[in-house]
């Protein structure tokens, strides 16, 4: 079931901006946002108080981050002849980005979750979606607070995606299932970082 969403808008959507994590000074007042994604998606990334900077391939991407030291790149996974997991698993070496992946299949989630991505959105979102869950993300990372931590099965799980002990894989029962994007009506998806199976959880009350 897809959530319901506000239609798109061009206007910026108001977030807080961050403060850098200590012991790295701000290059400039307005902290820089990288977006991959096709012109026609980019309405769904702007974030006011942000200077937003677009590539369109891996490379685009790399050049642009030894550039520009962004705070953080959101990354469409459907843009053409770009690899999204092969971006975050650059980007996890560069431990002050924050990185958020939209995806319009979740069977793309395990690929980017398991390369260090922070947030993952399911797609269409409501432009002020981003912009709350990019904050939360950013203040995660100032703070240092839940931006990475290893379940028992070992995998690495950083930023709003958190793996939950008691939630099992239905195909291959391991535990500590990834909850990385919430639903409407509290429903969130899952992802097995065993196997690669997702699924939609139950409605929580
Ligand atoms: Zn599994």
């Amino acid at each position: 079931m897809q959530p319901t969403l506000a239609p798109a808008t061009s206007r910026p959507i108001h977030t807080e901006v961050p403060t850098q994590p200590e012991g790295r000074a701000p290059r400039s007042a307005e902290p820089t946002l990288i977006v991959a994604a096709a012109d026609a998606d980019l309405s769904a990334y702007l974030l006011m108080a942000f200077q937003l900077m677009t590539v369109r391939s891996n490379a685009e991407l790399a050049a642009l981050m030894a550039r520009e030291h962004p705070a953080a790149v959101a990354i469409d996974a459907d843009l053409p002849g770009f690899d999204a997991a092969a971006a975050c698993a650059a980007l996890c070496l560069q431990e002050d980005v924050a990185v958020l992946v939209a995806l319009s299949r979740a069977e793309q989630a395990p690929a980017v979750l398991k390369a260090g991505c922070h947030a993952v959105l399911m797609k269409p979102f409501a432009p002020n979606l981003f912009a709350s869950r990019m904050g939360r993300v950013l203040r995660d990372r100032a703070q240092r607070s839940r931006w990475s931590h290893v379940p028992r099965n070992g995998s690495s799980v950083r930023g709003t995606n958190r793996a939950w002990e008691t939630v099992e894989c239905p195909r291959c029962c391991e535990p500590d299932a990834v909850g990385f994007d919430f639903a409407s009506h509290r429903r969130m998806w899952f992802a097995c970082l065993a196997c690669n199976q997702v699924w939609i959880g139950q409605r929580q009350e």
